[in-house]
């Protein structure tokens, strides 16, 4: 796998990009927070990520998920087994997690979207960063506490249901930034556009509810989108929200969209 690539968005606020997703690292003095974790394959990347700042993984208070799909889950049990980290996310969510039930496309929807541009390529990507590896997460638990977290950077759950029924994004008051996991993205290997948009209809359980669910992003005041795919992109949430949801309308209103 090649080396991730770290960019410090705000202080001590870290994107990092491995396999076409992204983590990110908050750091408070010599303690960090993990938000999602990479393929399984990228376990050395997230490593390497937080020895690239000047920290070691066991610095790292708690891994905070957005959802669990398996592109965000891949370093969580190797954090859990040799670090004793935690891992929160909503309460539904950690039934996900559990894998008492299973909210994310599978090979026949990528058999059957295989047509569309990038998707062969990204597809076989994907497959050797372990994507169609069962994963569980037995040590999966909700938020301690309601309101912002007790973890560097105090980042603040806020429930954009949609792209799985316990998505979970994270408002960074003290930076004006959120990390919106998968709920809204601003760029995927499957699409052609770089901006605000949503995934394709294959990768949501429900495309209705995350653009409904948008509404808790919209009202946040952050001027930082730091997406699960694509580049963070230094703009107004509300405008972000108010972009996607006008291509979601034109999608649907044109057959040339
Ligand atoms: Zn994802």
């Amino acid at each position: 796998m090649p080396s991730p690539t770290v960019v410090e968005v705000e202080q001590d606020v870290f994107c990092v990009t491995g396999t076409d997703v992204n983590w990110v690292l908050l750091r408070e003095g010599a303690d960090l927070t993990l938000i999602d974790a990479g393929y399984p394959a990228d376990i050395p990347a997230v490593e390497e990520s937080i020895r690239s700042i000047g920290a070691r993984p066991d610095d790292v208070r708690a891994i905070l998920l957005t959802h669990a799909h398996i592109d965000h889950i891949g370093a969580i049990n190797h954090f859990h087994d040799k670090y004793g980290t935690p891992a929160y996310m909503s309460a539904v969510e950690t039934s996900h997690a559990k894998r008492e039930y299973l909210e994310q496309a599978g090979e026949m929807d990528v058999v059957k979207n295989i047509w569309r541009p990038g998707m062969l390529r990204w597809s076989l990507r994907i497959a050797r960063a372990g994507a169609t590896r069962h994963v569980t997460v037995p040590h999966a638990a909700e938020f301690p506490t309601a309101g912002a977290l007790d973890l560097p950077g105090a980042p603040v759950p806020v429930a954009t249901t949609g792209h799985t029924s316990g998505h979970t994004s994270y408002f960074l008051p003290s930076v004006g930034a959120v990390v919106t996991g998968d709920s809204l993205v601003t760029g995927h290997p499957t699409s052609r556009r770089v901006g605000p948009q949503l995934l394709l209809p294959m990768f949501h359980h429900s495309e209705q509810e995350t653009l409904a669910s948008l509404d808790a992003l919209a009202s946040l005041d952050a001027g930082l989108l730091i997406p699960g795919h694509g580049r963070p992109e230094r703009i107004p949430i509300r405008e972000a929200v108010t972009t996607v949801r006008e291509r979601a309308i034109g999608k649907s209103g044109s057959a040339h969209a």
